[in-house]
């Protein structure tokens, strides 16, 4: 099927379509199902000697290395816990460097020589996996040769039964690493960062009195936006089938400025998915919290509790995957993209990250005695010389082909990358700066240390929703990051970053304090030294104003706006020296991951162009064509019948026709020039050549759309997509 016969099938489809009834039994509590077909600590509490549980615990919770002698106990109580679930296969789940998650399945059951079968599962199996997985990009870290990776069992991440319909598995959280032990995957740097910064943070701890302050993680909490759309409408466009956007697409008539989408009543349809996805994600133990409709229409946000970082991440990408499934069981297709529909809002998936232990709290809660004020200005402070020494990196850090779509797009934050304060905790600074705070907004003189420092409240009162990197209350909400993206990356680099902070810190304060100097004005004076060397970051304002782009430039601030302004800062001495020193990524690694961005942005534009030149030629192009025939043969009629004519009509619809013949022969000669080399080269290429000519078919396109008979018309209207459900 194909053209507008496919569209106006799917339109009929979607006003026929009959929600399935119910999945479940509504009436059981959440309490029952949470983390159901998770191996939990509570689990292995039962099942596991007292000796091989405390091994275990004192791994997730001090990180301490895994004693191999545990391992086979813990395999074979996961194995039977598994088998109880209905299990038959594990797999061995990692995070490559792509969006998505890969498993390597194996069955349990070895024949036993006699004709039947036993279920196996050793302690090496758990701990180690081998699957082949040479075609994940690699960045040259694996020759042909040696394409092996190797998974190792994140301990710290608990195993869960997934459920299928055909079957269920026990999945097994793990890095992804190259025989020599570099890294292949998301996990492995977070992991190594949550390491250095617990280093580091325990160092500054030492210094406030905490002797023993626990392993200080990161936390984090991601808000998930995406679109939902009927499946028949996604089916019958190759676009967003094939890229995850729509190529084509004029804007709506009813377009957000309708505002009553946003917190607007979710239509039962969209509430029964919510629902049932909720329930499929307390089996597997995420938290999923709240749910509401976003500023587009279709458009809509799950938010999970925040974790441990690690955890969150894994979660995030599991998340995902069963969104993604169970939209589909409601005839549904969820899209991650962050742009899907041009001229409408994009999606986003907020990363909320803070810090702390369960014996310190959060670090980044203000608290209300002066000593813990004192101390989580150290804190604040160290995240404000990190995000201003470290703001490319952080843009690098959620760099994408998708996501520079809506980056800056005055939707969501700008390329420019602030940290927002809030008016009462800039002041706060401002008067750190000028020699000491003593009072929290307005009144107050200057010059005391630590013992006087205000009371801050933990509530923000102020929110700005134009700043990437915003604090709000007792954690910063990094607003950047790409709806699709795994949220690993912006958090290992915001981890690592952080920790060089807290290096600078911690070496500071201890040279002051051994040198004499009361603790007190050390804090002041390293505070004072932070904010004038790093204020410049500092940004209350509306980030999507034209004076910002002006102001950020004269503070020096870099404006990074598309991907491959933004990669290479992963590769400068800088960026390199820094992830080295806290051991999170070697050299090698670096040029491996940047490598990998490079293609990925090169591949993703060269996927959307040839799907262009596809829809425009076979699609768009041929309905033009129709349209002008009949144009053309209805005024000759007219004509040979005596009529007066009118030939407006026909010399509009030729217009945008002739543009767009030019326009697609441009695109093609462009996607077929063969002279740029892969790499770099052809990533330029990319950006400064196939995007625009991509453009000029588009609007050619997009005109046509709404001159060409509605009968006609090949693609599913933005209107139909968004508003019919
Ligand atoms: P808002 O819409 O106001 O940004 P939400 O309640 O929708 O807030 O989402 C806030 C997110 O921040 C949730 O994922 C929540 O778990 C997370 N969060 C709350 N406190 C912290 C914290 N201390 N550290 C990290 N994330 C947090
Ligand atoms: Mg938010």
């Amino acid at each position: 099927m194909s053209g507008s016969a496919a569209r106006l099938q799917a339109i009929d489809a979607v006003i026929a379509y009959e929600a399935p009834s119910p999945t479940f039994a509504p009436a059981e509590a959440p309490g029952e199902i949470f983390g159901r077909n998770v191996f939990t600590k509570a689990v292995m509490q039962k099942r596991l000697p007292k000796a091989v549980f405390t091994s275990v615990v004192a791994t997730i919770e001090q990180q301490m290395p895994l004693d191999p002698a545990v391992a086979d106990a813990v395999a074979s109580a996961m194995k039977d816990w598994a088998l109880e679930k209905g299990a038959t296969h594990y797999a061995h789940v990692f995070y490559p460097l792509t969006h998505s998650t890969a498993e390597k399945h194996d069955s349990f059951f070895e024949p036993d020589g006699e004709g039947g079968s036993i279920a196996e599962f050793a302690g090496k199996t758990l701990v180690q996996g081998e699957p082949d997985a040479s075609s994940f990009p690699n960045g040259g870290l694996r020759s042909t040769f040696e394409a092996r990776g190797y998974t190792g069992w994140d301990v710290t991440s608990p195993a869960y039964v997934l459920e299928n319909t055909n079957g269920t598995t026990l999945c097994i959280p793990t890095v992804f690493v190259s025989m020599t032990g570099e890294a292949l995957d998301h996990k492995t740097p977070l992991l190594r960062s949550q390491q250095a910064m617990a280093t580091q943070a325990a160092r500054v701890l030492k210094l406030f009195g905490h002797d023993d302050p626990g392993t200080i993680v990161s936390y984090a909490g991601p808000e998930q936006e995406y679109f939902l759309i009927d499946r028949h409408f996604f089916l019958s466009r190759p676009d967003l089938l094939n890229a995850g956007r729509t190529l084509f697409g004029a804007k709506p008539p009813k377009g957000q400025e309708f505002d009553d989408h946003y917190f607007g009543a979710i239509p039962d349809r969209v509430l029964a998915f919510m629902l049932h996805a909720e329930r499929e994600l307390f089996k597997v133990g995420i938290p999923a919290k709240t749910r509401h409709n976003e500023v587009a229409p279709g458009q809509f946000e799950i938010a999970p509790m925040f974790e441990r970082s690690n955890l969150a991440a894994d979660h995030q990408q599991l998340l995902m995957v069963t969104m993604k499934r169970v939209a589909r069981e409601h005839g549904m297709e969820l899209l991650f993209h962050e742009k899907p529909f041009e001229g409408v809002n994009g999606s986003g998936k907020h990363v909320n990250f803070s810090f702390g232990s369960s014996t310190v709290g959060n670090l980044l809660l203000p608290g209300d005695t002066p000593h813990e004020n004192a101390q989580f200005l150290v804190f604040c402070a160290a995240i404000i010389r990190a995000v201003h020494k470290y703001g490319g990196l952080l843009r690098a850090s959620v760099a994408s082909a998708t996501n520079d779509h809506r980056l800056g797009a005055n939707e969501a934050p700008p390329a420019i990358i602030s940290i927002f304060l809030g008016d009462q905790l800039a002041d706060v600074f401002e008067q750190v700066a000028k020699g000491g705070a003593t009072s929290s907004k307005e009144k107050g003189t200057m010059t005391i240390g630590v013992d006087t420092l205000p009371v801050l409240p933990t509530d923000p009162g102020d929110r700005n929703r134009t700043s990437p990197f915003a604090f709000t209350g007792n954690r910063f909400e990094f607003r950047a990051p790409g709806s699709m993206q795994s949220i690993a990356s912006p958090v290992y680099t915001i981890n690592t970053i952080v920790t060089e902070a807290l290096d600078f810190i911690a070496t500071e304060l201890e040279e002051r304090v051994a040198g004499g100097e009361d603790f007190n004005h050390a804090v002041q004076k390293v505070l004072e030294r932070i904010i004038t060397d790093h204020g410049a970051a500092v940004f209350n304002g509306d980030g999507y104003s034209e004076q910002w782009q002006m102001q950020a430039q004269a503070r020096g601030l870099k404006n990074l706006r598309t991907t491959m302004d933004a990669l290479p800062e992963l590769i400068t001495p800088e960026a390199i020296e820094l992830f080295g020193r806290y051991g999170v990524f070697s050299e090698r690694e670096m040029h491996s991951r940047y490598e990998i961005a490079v293609e990925q942005y090169e591949l993703s534009i060269a996927v959307e162009a040839k799907l262009t030149v596809e829809i425009a030629g076979t699609s768009v192009l041929p309905a033009a064509i129709r349209y002008q025939t009949q144009l053309a043969q209805n005024l000759a009629a007219l004509k040979a019948a005596g009529v007066e004519a009118d030939p407006s009509l026909l010399q509009a619809v030729s217009t945008p026709t002739a543009a767009l013949r030019t326009a697609l022969t441009a695109l093609k000669a462009a996607t077929s020039d063969e002279s740029h080399a892969a790499g770099v080269d052809a990533a330029l290429h990319a950006r400064d050549v196939l995007l625009p000519a991509m453009a000029a078919v588009r609007e050619a396109a997009d005109e046509l759309e709404t001159l060409v008979a509605d009968d006609l018309w090949p693609l599913a209207t933005y209107q139909e997509m968004l508003f019919i459900r």
